[in-house]
């Protein structure tokens, strides 16, 4: 089941609600604003994480460098 996190523009109000279509209205249960963001899920989180860890890696010594 796809849980995904929100965050309202409205109020700040972060909340977390079961989204079954991805076009699905979304309001923030607090303040009822349709003006919420949705938040980057943890699959884009990844994406993110690995461009780290690579310029990290290039500031290593390079002994284990995967390049040939
Ligand atoms: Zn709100």
């Amino acid at each position: 089941m796809p849980i995904f996190e929100f965050k309202c523009s409205a109020c700040g109000h972060e909340f977390e609600i079961l989204v079954m279509k991805s076009d699905e209205k979304v309001n923030c249960p607090k303040c009822q604003s349709d003006k919420v963001e949705k938040k980057l899920s943890s699959f884009a989180t990844q994406g993110l994480g690995s461009l780290d860890s690579l310029s990290s890696g290039s500031s290593g010594c390079g002994s284990s460098g995967g390049f040939s």
